[in-house]
């Protein structure tokens, strides 16, 4: 993409300045503008998005308020070993505290945030058995997670079918956009929408922000676009990758799902509204090349497969009829761990990105990581943009 001399509103004047510009209006471009102003108030900042803000995932997910399932746990203890796997989750369970404590406040309802917990069910004897045993190492490093049974979980999940699952108590549902719009009601940024940024450019110790408006100029240049990372910055194009994800949702069925559900066998998850709709999302385990792009759409093999899901294994679902189907985009790296930092061989651009299926459950914590990070504080090491190579 380019702009002409003629359409560029800023080429016949100064372009316009900021202490920092942060680029994408999710969950962590809103977030880190957040962190930035408790930083220091009097911070001149900007946030230039190319829709409008919550266009991206943020205002496409499912609202876990999310550390993750039991599954996640056991791929992180492979990978990290126990004592960073906890402390990976304990990040989320910070991310959920700093929301409750600087956005959602005592104004739960009208965020839809509900404290619920969350469930992995398990979909065979092999699964159960691995589930109960890393129940009990979850539960060693102090993580309040217990068994349900079968009945329990018909009773009070609604879900035939299943072997059992594990509950972990610190889990929660939110309505993602009316938490956007709290927290934006909370910060002093400018927020420049249909802003798309094609270019950042340096000169004289300053960035230049080319979007298809105006340009802008910055001290500082945070980039939150997280799966279209590479379209911005093109050497992020080997470390994120952009996955499709996508999600029915039922016309109201009468209260039987307690909280949000995981089943990652088919990568899977469901909860109800308060409102009564069943919401579901996943199964892109079933066309997962065609699910790596960047195209917004819904497609008939993913979306059969979702409705089949809710007719066959909820009691209440077998007559239930679609009201939406939506999709999203998330961001994915190599080890699927997030990634922050300042970029390397540029000045003053730092990123926040990657953040796969758990950006509501991680966003807020990293944007306050990441400003420390910029007042000289280290960075996690499963975090830091240090583990790549450019
Ligand atoms: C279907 C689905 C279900 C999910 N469910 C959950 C869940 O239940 N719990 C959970 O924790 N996470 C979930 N996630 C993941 C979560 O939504 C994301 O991790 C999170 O929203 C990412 O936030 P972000 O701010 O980094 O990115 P985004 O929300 O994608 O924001 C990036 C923004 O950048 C803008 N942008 C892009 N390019 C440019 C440009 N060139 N110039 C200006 N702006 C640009 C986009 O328009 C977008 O608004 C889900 C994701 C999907 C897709």
């Amino acid at each position: 993409m380019s702009i002409s001399y003629w359409l560029d509103q800023s080429a016949q004047k100064n372009a316009l300045h900021y202490d920092y510009i942060i680029i994408g209006g999710g969950i962590a471009g809103l977030s880190t503008a957040y962190w930035l102003q408790k930083k220091d108030p009097n911070l001149k900042i900007a946030i230039l998005e190319k829709h409008g803000v919550g266009y991206g995932a943020s205002g496409r997910n499912a609202g876990f308020v999310t550390a993750g399932s039991t599954e996640h746990y056991i791929k992180l203890n492979a990978q990290f070993g126990t004592a960073k796997a906890t402390e990976i989750w304990q990040f989320s369970e910070t991310n959920r505290k700093l929301l409750l404590e600087h956005v959602i406040e005592d104004a739960a309802d009208e965020v839809d945030f509900r404290h619920t917990g969350s469930c992995t069910v398990a979909p065979s004897e092999e699964h159960w058995e691995k589930y109960k045993t890393t129940a009990k190492l979850m539960q060693s490093q102090g993580i309040d997670v217990h068994e349900v049974t079968p009945e329990e979980m018909h009773k009070d999940y609604g879900v035939t079918g299943f072997v059992g699952g594990i509950q972990y108590t610190g889990d929660g549902y939110i309505h993602p956009i009316k938490l956007l719009q709290r927290l934006r009601r909370k910060l002093h940024a400018e927020i420049f929408e249909n802003h798309e940024v094609f270019a950042i450019e340096e000169k004289s110790g300053r960035s230049f922000i080319r979007t298809n408006h105006e340009t802008f100029s910055a001290d500082k240049v945070i980039v939150t676009v997280n799966a279209y990372l590479p379209l911005v910055l093109e050497e992020f194009a080997s470390y994120v990758k952009p996955g499709r994800g996508q999600i029915l949702l039922t016309q109201p069925l009468p209260a039987f799902v307690k909280g949000p559900c995981y089943l990652t066998k088919h990568l899977c998850y469901f909860r109800q509204l308060p409102t009564g709709e069943l919401l579901i999302g996943g199964f892109r385990n079933l066309a997962i090349q065609e699910e790596e792009t960047y195209a917004d759409n819904t497609t008939e093999v993913i979306q059969r497969a979702l409705l089949d899901f809710v007719r066959s294994h909820f009691t209440l679902g077998k007559d239930a009829h679609v009201a939406y189907q939506w999709s999203g985009l998330m961001g994915y790296t190599p080890d699927m761990q997030m990634i922050l930092g300042a970029v390397p061989k540029r000045k003053n651009t730092y990123v926040i990105a990657g953040c796969s299926g758990h950006g509501m459950g991680l966003s807020f914590n990293a944007a306050r990581t990441l400003v420390e990070n910029i007042h000289g504080v280290a960075l996690p090491s499963n975090l830091d943009i240090a583990r790549f190579k450019f």
